[in-house]
């Protein structure tokens, strides 16, 4: 098998004495989508905060392209070209769209080629930013705020975008629109993408494999039709949610 792009083992990390991960395995090959799903406090977004740094792993062991980067401090992860949307998205809301965009390509060293290339890409794949480029991002609607989230990432051109709950709060055609955004970008531009979600039917649809997150380990993990398949996939995460 090919190096993954992401490797991650035998993870620990917590805050104080709380143990939010319990030695966990990932592994994300270049091209990939990869949904990791679990409900309220599974571990999910310290999975990938720990990626960042924050908090750092107690053991374990993430590799990025072949490289160990478990140490490697926060600020410089992005130079590595691994970029995260966070959970609530997190955009600056007196600055205006274009400048948001631009900070995104601040946090890497990026060509003036390269930006304008960035924001040619993430104006066409969401027109509606180009619409509202001078208007300020606090008063974007909740959905163009994740668009504005997800191309701020993109403006750093990275290897690895990582997404924190994408869809949460949007209404279902947002939703669905983000979606086909990040398929697209896979497709189009063979993106590799970590989405942590708990819309898990979206999610695994969308994803070429997933993984299960029960209380700070990886109880299942398989292809995401497989997994849509899976009776406790069904029970806990998508009937009646
Ligand atoms: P959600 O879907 O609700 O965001 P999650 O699967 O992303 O959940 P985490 O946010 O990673 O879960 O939380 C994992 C555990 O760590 C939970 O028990 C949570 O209470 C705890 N936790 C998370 N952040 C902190 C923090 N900053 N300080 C202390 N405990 C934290």
């Amino acid at each position: 098998m090919t190096t993954p792009l992401l490797a991650i083992r035998g993870l620990r990390a917590a805050y104080g004495k709380i143990e939010a991960l319990k030695g966990v395995d990932l592994d994300i090959a270049q091209g990939e989508i990869v949904a990791l799903i679990g409900a309220n406090g599974a571990g999910k977004s310290t999975l990938m905060m720990t990626i960042f740094g924050k908090p750092r792993a107690k053991a374990g062991r993430i590799a990025f392209d072949g490289q160990d980067i478990t140490e490697v401090p926060t600020h410089h992860i992005a130079r590595l070209r691994i970029a995260q949307s966070p959970e609530g998205r997190r955009i600056f809301p007196r600055m205006s769209v274009a400048e948001n965009l631009q900070m995104g390509a601040d946090a890497t060293e990026t060509s003036e080629a390269d930006r304008a290339a960035g924001l040619e890409r993430v104006l066409t794949l969401f027109p509606r930013l180009k619409e509202r480029l001078t208007q300020r991002g606090g008063t974007l609607s909740g959905g163009e705020q994740q668009m504005l989230a997800i191309g701020r990432a993109l403006m750093s051109r990275p290897r690895l975008l990582l997404l924190d709950e994408p869809s949460l709060g949007l209404a279902p055609l947002i939703a669905r629109q983000i979606f086909e955004a990040i398929r697209t970008l896979n497709k189009q531009d063979g993106l590799t993408v970590l989405i942590v979600e708990q819309n898990a039917n979206h999610a695994l649809r969308l994803a070429h494999r997933g993984y299960v997150m029960v209380n700070g380990l990886i109880t299942l993990s398989g292809s995401g039709a497989e997994l849509l398949q899976r009776p406790e996939v069904r029970a806990a995460y998508l009937e009646g949610g």
